[in-house]
Formats: structure tokens, C-alpha cells, sequence
């Protein structure tokens, strides 16, 4: 490896480290970018939702050349039982409208065409390098260590985008443990299916697309959700739940087998039906939000992405967190840089300060009590979704009984399965975490 010394390395080529690399490479910083994988994207695993905005930032014209699938037109939202489910749909043609807000992605695609574009902007990438360990001159990082021969390299700032088990963080006593009740384990799968068949089923046309968010039943009470996505000629479908859940879970389902008992569900096996399985995975995915978020810079460091915990888990979006703080790293590294100075804890603290200013830190900070109800409520993933699926059928099905009648039944049942003053406190929790 080489002897030179960088403006910056970075560790990681996912959303997160391609923004970082990428920003500042284009304002001229010499940038080295070390990945493990084969190529960018080959170890990467997401839904995959892109949301625009983020990669606007970045790269404002991302959709003259950016691999996307379908952009999204419609958003359902289910909550399930095991035989039914009752859902929101929002449908709008303003979505048709470009610039479209979001778009379906493979991230094996997506990922390489990010890091064309950085390599493109001047940062030299090199892959299949696993960077072991930091490199530190007291408490200041001063480079890394690779498992290459000679593999030390050094650099002003390390930007640490290696993703949800940051091993390096953790080594360098960054990080703590990963905690069980902090991380999700999910699993999805791509399923080819012909492109008319997907727009027939989904009553879509040429590149639009749905999103289903899926919870209840299926998860057996653990705290997790499910989606369905529509690619160009695939669609994704996953589940994922919180890992010390799936510890804790007397049942002791394995994650393939929620997914399978998901696919089985009579209102999804018609949409996947025929489709042939291309690609399975696994990943963790940090959830523990505001709570669980690490310090993030230090004397000669930045942490981005997941290695950072910024996920917010109830608008599933993690990837346009990544790349958000991607690319305020990069804009601190800049501004450090341009002023001459010294890439101290104290000079590297504005990329906390731009975080704190930022949507990723705000809505963080809006959802910061409710991994915590959500983990003491296991009721929202089982007696919840029963109770409404079984309202919704008790209300529309017409057997001959008064409509008064069934409004008692149907709060009968809640009142059977919740006291009032617990169905007025589940409202509340929710209403406090979520304001
Ligand atoms: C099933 C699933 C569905 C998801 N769906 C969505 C979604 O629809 N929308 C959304 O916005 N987000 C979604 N997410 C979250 C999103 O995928 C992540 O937030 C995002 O990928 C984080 O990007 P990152 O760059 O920080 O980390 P990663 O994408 O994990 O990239 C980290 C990179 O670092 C490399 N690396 C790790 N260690 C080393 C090392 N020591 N040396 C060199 N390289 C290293 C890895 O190979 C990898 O390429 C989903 C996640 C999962 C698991």
C-alpha cells in the first residue's frame, strides 16, 4: 500500500461512505477509499427504498445515469392476522410527477454506480482490503491498518463508514458492544417475476411502483414490521425483528421461517405467487435510535452511516441517514481543511453540531422513547392487530345482526382482550414517544 499520506480515509463503500468520499473528493481533498467487498454493493444488503432528496444533495442530476428501478406512487401500510389484514392506502399522482421522492433500488447496482461517480469525482478506491484496525498516535487516529502487506496508511481524518457492526469503532474503544435490543436481524428475498405481471398486480404502469409496510401477527409479538417492494422485473419481500427478541422468543423462530409463514399469508402469496427466488440475505440493521447513537467524532475520527445508529426504524429509512452524514463529514473534513487546521476533537466537533441541525439527529430525538414502549407493549404486535382485523370483520359482514350490535361486540372484545384505562394508556405511550 501506498506510503503517502491522504486528506482522508475512508473505510466502507456503501451509502455512507460513497457520500463522504465523494463530497470531498470533488472539493479536491486527496481521498483513499478502502473496501473490503469484492466491489462496492457486493456485501451490501437494504429493502431498497431511495429517497431522492438525500442524493440530491449530493449528486443533484443522480437520475441521469443512477441504476433505479420504479419510482413510488403509492404507500400501503397493513396490519396483519393470520388470516386477514386492514390497511391505509395513499395513492397520489403528484408522485408521478418528476422530480420523483423516491424510487425502488438494487443495491448491488446502486452502490457501484455511487462509487463511479466518487471514483469519477478523484478518490482512489481500492477493494477486497479489509481495514483491521486503527492506526492511533496516543488518543489522535492517524491512519489504518489493512491485511495487506504493508497495509498502513495514513491520513488526517479516518471516516468510519464500515457499517452496523463497526468492529474498528469498537476496537478502538469508540463503541461498546453491539446490544442485542439495539440491533434488528432481517431477512428479504428478490423474486423475479415478469414486469406486466408485477404492474397488473400492483395496477401500476411502466415505472411506477407501491411500497407495503407490513406488522402484526407475523412477527409473533416481536417488536418488528415486514415490506414489499416493487422492483422493474422483481420484487422484494422481508421481515426483520429486534435480535434479542428473536433470543427471547419461546418459540424460537428462526427468521427464514417468519419470512416463509409471510409469504404463505393469503393476502401476499397471490402477489409473489410464481416468482423465483434470485437472491436471499441477511443483515442487522441498527434500531435503537436517538438512545443508542455512539459519539461520533473524536481527534482524527468521524462515524457515519449504520456504524453510527442513525436508522430511523419507524419511517424505515436508513440509507438517506447514511448518506446525509456522509456528506456533512465530508463538508467538516472541507471547511477543517480550507481553515488549516488541525484535525483535533475539538475542530472536527462541527460535524456533531451540523447533525444536531439536521433531520437525522431531529427525528432521532422525536422517536427516542418508543424503541423502549414499543419493547414493554407486545401488545401492538398481537392482541392490536387481531382486535382491529377482527372489528373490520365483524363490521362489514352482513349476517343479519343490527349495526348497534356490533358496535357492542366490537368493543366487547377490546374490552376483553385491554381494560379501558389500558387501551387509553396505549394511546397515550404512543402519542407521548411519537411526539
Ligand atoms: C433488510 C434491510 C432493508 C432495508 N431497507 C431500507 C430501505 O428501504 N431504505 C433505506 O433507506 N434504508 C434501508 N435499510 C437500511 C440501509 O440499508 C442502511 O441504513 C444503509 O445501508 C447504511 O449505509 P452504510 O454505508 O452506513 O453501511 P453499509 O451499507 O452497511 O456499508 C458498509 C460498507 O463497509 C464495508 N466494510 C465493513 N467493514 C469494513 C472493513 N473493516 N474494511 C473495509 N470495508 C468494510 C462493507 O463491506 C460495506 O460495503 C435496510 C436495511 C436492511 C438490512
Amino acid at each position: 500500500m501506498s506510503s503517502e499520506k491522504f486528506d482522508a480515509i475512508v473505510v466502507g463503500a456503501g451509502p455512507s461512505g460513497n457520500a463522504a468520499a465523494y463530497t470531498m473528493a470533488k472539493a479536491g481533498l486527496k481521498v483513499l477509499q478502502i473496501e473490503r467487498g469484492e466491489y462496492p454493493g457486493s456485501k451490501n444488503v437494504q429493502g431498497a427504498i431511495l429517497y431522492s432528496n438525500a442524493l440530491e444533495q449530493i449528486i443533484p442530476d443522480f437520475r441521469e445515469d443512477a441504476p433505479l428501478e420504479r419510482h413510488i406512487i403509492e404507500q400501503r401500510m397493513w396490519m396483519m392476522d393470520d388470516e386477514s389484514f386492514v390497511g391505509t392506502h395513499y395513492r397520489s399522482d403528484d408522485y408521478n410527477k418528476p422530480p420523483y421522492n423516491r424510487y425502488t433500488i438494487i443495491r448491488a447496482q446502486f452502490d457501484k454506480w455511487f462509487s463511479s461517480k466518487v471514483r469519477e469525482a478523484g478518490a482512489l478506491l481500492i477493494c477486497e482490503t479489509t481495514v483491521e484496525e486503527l492506526l492511533l498516535d496516543g488518543e489522535q487516529v492517524i491512519g489504518v491498518r489493512c491485511d495487506r502487506l504493508g497495509g498502513e496508511v495514513y491520513a488526517d481524518v479516518v471516516v468510519l463508514a464500515d457499517g452496523v457492526n463497526s468492529t474498528l469503532a469498537r476496537k478502538a474503544g469508540f463503541h461498546g458492544e453491539l446490544d442485542a435490543g439495539n440491533v434488528a436481524l432481517a431477512v428479504k428475498e428478490i423474486l423475479f417475476l415478469p414486469e406486466d405481471v408485477i404492474q397488473q398486480r400492483f395496477n401500476i404502469k411502466e415505472d411506477e411502483g407501491v411500497v407495503i409496510e407490513l406488522m402484526g401477527k407475523v412477527t409473533e409479538g416481536m417488536v418488528g414490521t415486514g415490506f414489499l417492494y416493487t422492483n422493474k422485473e422483481s420484487l422484494t419481500i422481508g421481515v426483520g425483528c429486534m435480535l434479542s427478541d428473536f433470543k427471547a422468543n419461546p418459540l424460537r423462530t428462526k427468521p427464514y421461517e417468519l419470512l416463509e409463514k409471510l409469504k404463505k399469508h393469503p393476502s401476499i402469496a397471490p402477489m409473489i405467487e410464481g416468482g423465483e427466488m434470485k437472491e436471499y440475505c441477511a443483515h442487522l440493521i441498527p434500531e435503537g435510535g436517538f438512545n443508542a447513537v455512539p459519539r461520533i467524532y473524536g481527534a482524527g475520527w468521524l462515524i457515519v452511516g449504520d456504524s453510527g445508529g442513525f436508522v430511523n426504524a419507524v419511517h424505515r429509512e436508513g440509507s438517506n441517514l447514511a448518506m446525509t452524514s456522509g456528506r456533512l463529514a465530508g463538508e467538516t473534513v472541507i471547511a477543517m481543511k480550507a481553515a488549516g487546521k488541525e484535525p483535533s476533537a475539538a475542530n472536527l466537533k462541527l460535524y456533531k453540531d451540523k447533525m444536531d441541525e439536521s433531520f437525522v439527529m431531529k427525528d432521532l430525538k422525536k422517536y427516542r422513547k418508543l424503541p423502549e414502549v414499543l419493547h414493554s407493549s407486545p401488545q401492538f404486535f398481537t392482541a392490536y392487530p387481531e382486535l382491529v382485523n377482527r372489528a373490520a370483520k365483524t363490521f362489514f359482514t352482513v349476517d343479519g345482526v343490527d349495526k348497534h350490535s356490533k358496535e357492542k361486540e366490537i368493543l366487547g372484545s377490546f374490552r376483553s382482550k385491554r381494560s379501558l384505562t389500558g387501551l387509553v394508556g396505549d394511546a397515550f405511550k404512543i402519542w407521548r414517544a411519537s411526539r
